[in-house]
């Protein structure tokens, strides 16, 4: 459903429930795309460093972006919405999905190496049963045995409320078999206060550490979403709101921090770029942000790469610097920035 966008200003000061942020931001979306419930909306084959540090050994993510209800949280910066469905997602179309995927990337050629992962993203919370119905879970969980990593999505308010649940499902699937070790990533987007209220997360810094806690406390990993260049922040205010995000993430607990770079695209970003109250990040910007976190030392930190050249502003530099970003992500070491003659790597 799409609404006729109004011309009221972002709401500076968002409502304790948050329903007049939500209206603003629902009122700027562009229409949604048409998605099969039995198709999932994309899926990859990458690697991700799994243990090291010297040297570093490499895991095989089979990464499927599953179609389902739209997540019912609408957060100022996200997109995602964009290849959900309106409805609760049909019961065992979820499962369709993987092994739809599963036969689609073993006809790819992609071979059955020593560790493989499986990330099952949907564009929301795993734990939302309107998104993943609970009815389908074991059969789900059945397609991920003999995954060495099992990597999931969720709001970290779902994590508290529902994290139990399904740890019990969990165990009963494994009773006879090895189960795969269970990751849980969450957006924390950034531990910067006064910005994470304003993105419509409804979620506080002590929120998403109460829900780090009870991952901890039962033996599950954690993943950490953050923005890099949130909105209402300068660029300086940035770079210092990530290195205290990134320290954040990591006295949480954290295995990874996935850095991801704010960009347009959903009506209301674009908006807030008009503004002046967003600026995209840059290429060197999400370098400089790439630098910091591993100079930092605490875990695995990853540079989210996907569409990368939006955020270039040279053709000569950008294979090179993908390319550096992609071995940085690879090995977890700094390499020495790209040198342009045309535009000074900046
Ligand atoms: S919780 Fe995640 S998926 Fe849901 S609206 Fe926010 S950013 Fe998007
Ligand atoms: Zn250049």
């Amino acid at each position: 459903m799409t609404h006729p966008a109004s011309s009221a200003p972002f709401p500076l000061a968002p409502s304790p429930s948050g329903s007049q942020l939500t209206s603003w931001i629902l009122e700027r979306r562009g229409p949604k795309s048409r998605v099969n419930p039995d198709k999932v909306n994309a899926w990859t084959v990458e690697s991700e460093p799994c243990a090291g540090p010297d040297p570093l050994q490499q895991a095989s993510i089979w990464t499927l972006f599953l179609t389902n209800k739209e997540c019912p949280w609408r957060c100022l910066m996200c997109d995602l919405w964009k290849h959900t469905l309106d409805h609760r997602t049909p019961d065992g179309a979820v499962g369709r999905q993987i092994d739809a995927a599963f036969a689609e990337i073993r006809s790819s050629g992609y071979s059955e190496v020593e560790e493989r992962w499986l990330k099952l993203y949907n564009s929301g919370s795993f734990l939302d049963p309107q998104a993943i119905p609970s009815t389908d879970l074991p059969e789900i969980l059945k397609r991920s045995s003999g995954f060495d990593r099992l990597i999931l999505e969720c709001h970290p308010a779902l994590v508290s409320a529902s994290l139990q649940m399904f740890l019990g499902q969990f165990t009963r699937s494994f009773e006879n078999s090895e189960p795969p070790r269970l990751e849980i990533a969450m957006g924390l987007e950034t531990a910067h206060p006064a910005t994470l209220a304003r993105l419509n997360k409804r979620m506080t810094t002590a929120d998403f550490a109460r829900a780090a806690d009870l991952l901890r406390a039962n033996n599950v990993d954690l993943r950490v979403f953050l923005l890099v260049h949130p909105p209402f922040l300068s660029r300086d205010e940035a770079i210092s709101a990530l290195h205290e995000s990134i320290r954040f993430a990591f006295d949480c607990g954290a295995r990874v921090v996935s850095l991801i770079p704010s960009r347009m695209g959903n009506g209301a970003m674009e908006e807030l770029h008009k503004a002046g109250l967003f600026q995209e990040p840059s290429l060197a910007d999400l370098e400089d942000a790439s630098d910091l976190g591993l100079s930092m030392r605490r875990g695995f930190v990853f540079a989210d790469l996907w569409d990368l050249v939006r955020f270039s502003r040279c053709g000569r530099c950008f294979d090179s610097r993908y390319q550096r970003l992609h071995e940085m992500n690879l090995s977890q070491q700094p390499r020495p920035r790209v040198n342009c003659p045309d535009c000074g790597g900046r």
